[in-house]
């Protein structure tokens, strides 16, 4: 960690330690009575208030104390969003041990690998994830218990599964009495593995102080903008990057928080909302997609939702239109990273744009937004030097800031930094006011004679097309060219469009030489742990593919 000098002359102010617990401190005190809701995996949905959820995280604490669990040590979970995992949240980090959220549909020798390099003592997990939990219990070397989130009445009876403990059980046991210990900020709070897609999956160890301050610059007005009027619904789970911090950011604010559990679908969704009157929530674009098809075929509405963020990966424009248009909800486009804690870039305007048209306004918001305080970005070229903010010069993105990662856990993958900065691998322009638009990951840029090409522009074309719901534009090779872009393509139900109409389509908004070389249409598309799709299994499935043109 960088040491910097003292000035002669120091302030004269509190110190005090930017701790989690504070967060939910300050939430008892001042919001006791705010509720949270959540589906659970039971069924029923439960309710209570930030006050009971703080009494319950003392409980835990307890308890986990009394298990020999001390303060840096890894405490596991495998869960949905709900009320029990948000105990862990600050049960254990604000015990001063680390919460490590694992991702459930990891297979279960990755999370072996990930609890193992982890070093997890215990495991909390739902019920839902049982037989994960017996297939990668064997797998587990450091974990010591495995304690189901359920009362004694659902405790599954296994014999697969050593050490099992029943959490209700366990907190009832205890007594909320329970001081918060005070510790350095920049103590271990919790720690997320990134997905991984080549190689091993690597830690991002947060800390309590890069938390708060993440908590604080993304709750600000032009980023997340949560307040105590709103109703929160954090669709992103809470395994992935921490629910993009609403959690904490929430709890800061003291919004009323509303957890869908494992019903992810359009039509437990769209009741959630209703049921609660959701005025912000925030997911990756494959969940709005689920819930605006079962919304259109319902023909449902929503009668207090009002704004989401949407990232994780490019959101459709012809999904932020629809969003916007039919159903009145703005949409936040948010760039960041598991690297990131993640947020990085929110999209919102600057006040001259005011005077835009709104097609104008739209393609502003279409972009990845700029920087929240606190984050500093920009693009180089393959040699390191800095390239222009044109709105046409691609280059890699780099980024810093106090909630970036410094190095990775147990320093996985040796030195990361170039000169100070995190280089996120994202391929990106950024225009004259600092609007950053991702064109690719840098894995996934089709490079053609020489030139790049913007897979997401091509994707983003092809989904603002009616016939389509998903695409996924890679790079194959012919012989003439280097790489050329080959789309994959999911048709909607019922619809039927052939190739050349839709390369037709292309006409007039891209490059010709951007045009697809070819067309394949597809039932679906793989997709990821986090809802992304996966480009580098649609690259192995079209490695031979032979283009029209070759
Ligand atoms: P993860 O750490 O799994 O959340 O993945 C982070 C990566 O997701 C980033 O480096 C980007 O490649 C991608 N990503 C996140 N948000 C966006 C976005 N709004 N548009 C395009 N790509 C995104």
């Amino acid at each position: 960690m960088a040491q910097y000098p003292q000035s002669p002359l120091m302030g004269r102010m509190m110190s005090q330690p930017l701790l989690i617990s504070s967060l939910i401190q300050h939430a008892d005190r001042y919001y006791s009575d705010v509720e949270i809701v959540s589906r659970r995996v039971e069924g029923d949905v439960h309710r209570y208030t930030y006050r009971d959820c703080h009494r319950r995280s003392r409980q835990l604490a307890n308890a986990l104390t009394r298990l020999g669990v001390g303060m840096g040590d890894r405490i596991a979970t495998l869960a949905w969003n709900g009320y029990r995992h948000l105990e862990a949240y600050y049960g254990v980090s604000g015990m001063g041990a680390v919460l490590h959220t694992i991702n459930p549909r990891l297979h279960p020798e990755q999370i072996g690998y990930i609890a193992n390099h982890a070093e997890d003592q215990y495991l909390l997990f739902d019920l839902s994830f049982t037989p994960i939990i017996e297939a990668a219990a064997p797998l587990c070397k450091t974990i010591k218990g495995f304690i189901a989130l359920c009362d004694r009445a659902s405790l599954p009876a296994s014999d697969k599964i050593p050490n099992l403990m029943c959490y209700e059980d366990l907190i009832a046991a205890e007594s909320d009495d329970y001081e918060w210990p005070l510790f350095d900020e920049n103590s271990a709070s919790s720690l997320c593995y990134t997905s991984g897609t080549t190689g091993n999956p690597k830690g991002a160890l947060y800390s309590h102080r890069s938390t708060l301050l993440h908590s604080y610059a993304s709750s600000m007005p032009d980023a997340l903008n949560v307040s105590a009027r709103d109703v929160v619904l954090p669709v992103v789970p809470m395994f992935h990057v921490n629910a993009w911090g609403l959690p904490y950011s929430v709890m800061l604010n003291g919004a009323k928080m509303v957890f869908p559990g494992p019903a992810l679908d359009g039509k437990s969704l769209h009741e959630l909302f209703e049921q609660e009157q959701v005025t912000f929530s925030a997911g990756v674009p494959t969940v709005w997609l689920g819930l605006l098809t079962y919304m259109a075929q319902n023909q449902l509405k929503f009668s207090s939702f009002k704004r989401t963020v949407i990232g994780g990966s490019a959101c459709p424009p012809a999904m932020m239109k629809t969003l916007r248009g039919e159903y009145g909800v703005e949409v936040v486009h948010a760039w960041g990273m598991t690297e990131m804690s993640p947020l990085g870039t929110a999209g919102t305007l600057l006040s001259h744009h005011q005077k835009l048209s709104e097609a104008d306004q739209q393609s502003k918001l279409e972009k990845q937004g700029r920087v929240i305080y606190g984050v500093d970005m920009k693009i180089v070229d393959d040699d390191g030097k800095e390239l222009p903010w044109d709105g046409t010069t691609y280059g890699n993105l780099l980024v810093r800031g106090p909630w970036v990662v410094s190095g990775y856990f147990k320093s996985e993958g040796g030195d990361v930094l170039q000169d100070g900065w995190f280089p996120t691998g994202d391929v990106a322009v950024i225009d004259p006011e600092g609007y950053l638009q991702i064109t690719d990951r840098s894995k996934d840029v089709i490079k053609s004679g020489g030139e790049w090409i913007g897979s997401i522009d091509l994707e983003n074309i092809a989904v603002a097309h009616p016939a389509f719901i998903q695409a996924a534009c890679i790079g194959v090779y012919p012989p003439k060219w280097d790489e050329r872009p080959l789309l994959v393509v999911v048709k909607k139900p019922g619809m039927e469009l052939t190739r050349e109409e839709l390369l037709a389509f292309y006409e007039g908004k891209i490059a010709k030489w951007w045009t697809p070389d070819d067309v394949v249409f597809t039932d679906a598309l793989p997709l990821g742990a986090t809802g992304k799709i996966l480009k580098n299994k649609i690259r192995e499935i079209y490695r031979d593919y032979k283009l029209p043109t070759a």
